[in-house]
């Protein structure tokens, strides 16, 4: 199961109800947070989750409502006794930004961690034993990524198998090797069949693009910015940012199962205008507030 945490959901300026973004993907053993935006680390207290539980961290883009929380974070990691290697991909510039941050303060670093910068012309593919992350440019005013967490496919024996085989085997069966058993070979093939593996795919900011397209085309969660109403599509335009309206045209050409919407411009008091204006191209949508959690 992954679950996913809205820890902000406001744009550039945080509100009462809203935090500056940051989106928490739980799997396994991985904590991987999605920007760091400012007060990241006290929405992580509020829901008692330990931050030094954090694995890895991807960072969309160097805008301060992205990424103003990640000094705070790493030095409170710090003061938490954080004892293994924390692990930060971003665009191009991103080992320069964090190396200035840590000069503004102390001039070390914090914790151990290791930065990736990743600067793709169309596609890059990161391979972890479980899942992978495809990252791809958006378009907006700085450079930009785009990004889908991807859970590998898996193989469950069937129930008739589980009986009747020693689980060391099936242990083998599962990592897709044929065993022998009572002097007969047994193939996965015969004895598993395949699960689909789940894609969250978390858009920050950007116009519709190809790589939005791309990146989305059947996630089974998107999460999206959505920082205007389909009434400002010119200044939409003019800052790069999306529409409710266009978010849903594309989930909707996509084909994703969910979506939900985030980062809206402080200017909306009701932000139910948001959902209706996606009603009308797409279905399954949520307006998130913090702290919201969805399970895949
Ligand atoms: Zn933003
Ligand atoms: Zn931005």
């Amino acid at each position: 199961m992954i679950e996913i945490i809205t820890l902000g959901t406001a744009c550039m300026q945080p509100t009462k109800d809203r935090n500056h973004v940051g989106t928490l993907l739980r799997y396994k053993n991985e904590n991987i947070l999605f920007d760091c935006g400012e007060n990241i680390q006290r929405q992580l207290r509020h829901l008692n989750i330990k931050l030094t539980k954090i694995t890895r961290i991807f960072i969309s883009h160097w805008h301060g409502d992205h990424t103003l929380g990640l000094a705070g974070l790493m030095y409170s990691m710090a003061s938490d006794q954080f004892a293994k290697k924390l692990f930060i991909y971003g665009p191009k510039g991103t080992k320069k930004n964090l190396a200035y941050l840590f000069k503004a303060f102390t001039n070390d670093t914090p914790i151990e961690h290791e930065v990736m910068e990743i600067d793709p012309k169309t596609k890059t593919v990161l391979d972890f034993a479980e899942f992978t992350i495809e990252v791809r440019p958006l378009d907006h005013r700085t450079p930009t990524l785009g990004y889908s967490f991807m859970e590998k496919d898996r193989l469950r024996i069937k129930p008739q198998y589980i009986k009747k085989i020693p689980g060391i085997l099936l242990g083998k069966l599962q990592k897709n090797k044929t065993v022998t058993y009572k002097n007969k070979k047994i193939t996965p093939q015969e004895a598993a069949y395949s699960i689909k593996g789940k894609k969250i795919t978390i858009l920050m900011d950007t116009r519709p693009c190809n790589n939005y397209l791309k990146l989305s085309q059947n996630a089974d969660l998107l999460i999206s910015e959505a920082t205007f109403l389909h009434e400002h599509q010119e200044k939409a335009e003019k800052y790069y940012h999306m529409t409710a309206k266009e978010a849903g045209l594309l989930a909707n050409q996509a084909e994703v199962k969910k979506l939900v919407l985030l980062h809206f411009s402080p200017r909306y008091k009701d932000i139910s205008k948001f959902r209706e204006e996606v009603k009308t191209v797409f279905q399954n949508v949520v307006c998130a507030e913090d702290f919201m959690k969805f399970k895949v």
